[in-house]
């Protein structure tokens, strides 16, 4: 093999140590100093194999090298270093780190491409810290101005753009992150499975074919605050209560339209939040998923009309709002046939799938032909401190994206 899993698992190990929540899991938000102390490493890895180095408007890291054909299209490769909350090592690092790898493996064999690849380090694509989930591609498609930046908020109440200004980067410009359309020949990245599916099946790698479409909503319930000893039970308007009935019709609804589409509602706020008062506001998330958008429609608009229904019948007031809605995106064809010829030559075992996931790659199919790569997760173990993949499985992985890479880029022989 080309690449060296040694190196592959120094990245995965230094990255890990800039971590919010050692002993817990990582926790590496963006913006904050594990996230500066995690792009002085990538920056330092960068530099050593001769890339330049430098960060667009939106806080991506990127790291270029040229090609030999002046002003081509250029590829793209990598992942995301943010983290969810207490999650693991693997999870946008493994991808991460694949990019360097195949960097390196260019600037030690001196190979020339006829054209440039940048190296990208994708900020914020979890959205743990201001719920701008796909920020960092979203900003490269064009799909984020400053008004949103504004909007989006941490825990503590500061605003994206605040954050981005007092990091040093000048949101006014982050227009400036757009790739426009012809600029990016493709965007390849590598990613752990997240799921069973390739452990179960014995396999080394995944070749994705599509990514699900997901829709995130945010849904605020006003009902009336009160004490909870005194206003009898038909005269309330709890919150929480109608919550509730929304959350179980939100299930039935997934599960109503079938054919794997899924809802969850994985966070809930209560306030004011007390053992004797009546809920007066709730707030939650709904994230549903299906690889039709159909389905995803469906499913959305039945949510909209169920929300109606139980706030005429419980005397709230139900306000939802869409975070976010992107179509299921299909990885581009040729990029797909590529990697299972390369997968055969290799050897690997293999499977074509669908990533239940959403990842940088579904964004940047926007802008440019996509191809994504998995590689498999320990018990389908993910977004916890048990995440793993073994060093010698994400190498393998490593090598297929590195041979695409080369392909894609034109290298010469
Ligand atoms: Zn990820």
């Amino acid at each position: 093999m080309w690449t060296n899993q040694a190196r592959i698992q120094r990245d995965i190990e230094e990255l890990a140590k800039f971590n919010a929540t050692p002993g817990q899991g990582l926790t590496r938000f963006s913006l904050t100093a594990e996230d500066r102390a995690a792009r002085g490493y990538l920056r330092q890895e960068m530099h050593n194999c001769g890339l330049r180095v430098y960060e667009d408007a939106a806080g991506n890291l990127v790291g270029r090298r040229e090609g030999e054909q002046a002003d081509a299209p250029v590829v793209m490769i990598g992942s995301h270093f943010d983290s969810v909350k207490g999650g693991g090592n693997f999870d946008g690092p493994a991808g991460v780190s694949a990019a360097l790898e195949t960097a390196r493996v260019l600037h030690e064999r001196d190979i020339k491409t006829r054209f440039p690849i940048e190296v990208v380090a994708m900020i914020e694509e979890e959205g743990a810290r201001f719920s701008a989930s796909l920020y960092g591609s979203r900003a490269m498609a064009g799909l984020i101005d400053t008004a949103q930046l504004q909007e989006r908020k941490d825990a503590a109440g500061i605003s994206m753009y605040e954050a981005l200004r007092q990091f040093g980067f000048n949101p006014d410009e982050i227009a400036a992150a757009r790739r426009m359309p012809g600029s990016v020949k493709a965007f390849l990245e590598l990613h752990i499975e997240q799921g069973p599916i390739l452990e179960a099946e014995g396999l080394e790698v995944g070749i994705v074919q599509e990514i699900v479409g997901i829709h995130d909503m945010k849904i605020k319930i006003n009902g009336r605050q009160g004490h909870a000893g005194t206003i009898p039970m038909h005269l309330r308007a709890d919150a929480l209560n109608a919550a509730a009935k929304m959350i179980v019709r939100i299930a039935e609804l997934a599960v109503e339209e079938g054919e794997g589409t899924v809802a969850t509602v994985g966070w809930l706020s209560v306030k004011p939040g007390g053992f004797n008062i009546i809920p007066g506001e709730v707030e939650f998330s709904v994230d549903i998923r299906s690889g039709k958008r159909q389905h995803v429609d469906n499913v959305s608009r039945r949510i909209g009309e169920a929300l109606q229904e139980i706030s005429s019948s419980t005397g709230v007031v139900a306000e939802l709002s869409s975070l976010m809605n992107v179509p299921p995106v299909r990885m581009a064809e040729s990029i797909v046939d590529r990697q299972l010829s390369i997968c055969e030559r290799l050897g690997l075992k293999h499977r074509l799938m669908q990533s239940g996931a959403g990842h940088d790659a579904m964004v940047m199919a926007g802008v440019a032909e996509v191809g994504l790569v998995f590689v498999p997760s320990l018990d389908g173990r993910s977004h916890c401190p048990e995440e793993w993949t073994d060093y010698a499985q994400l190498q393998k992985g490593v090598e297929v994206y590195l041979h695409t890479v080369l392909e894609l880029a034109e290298a010469e022989s």
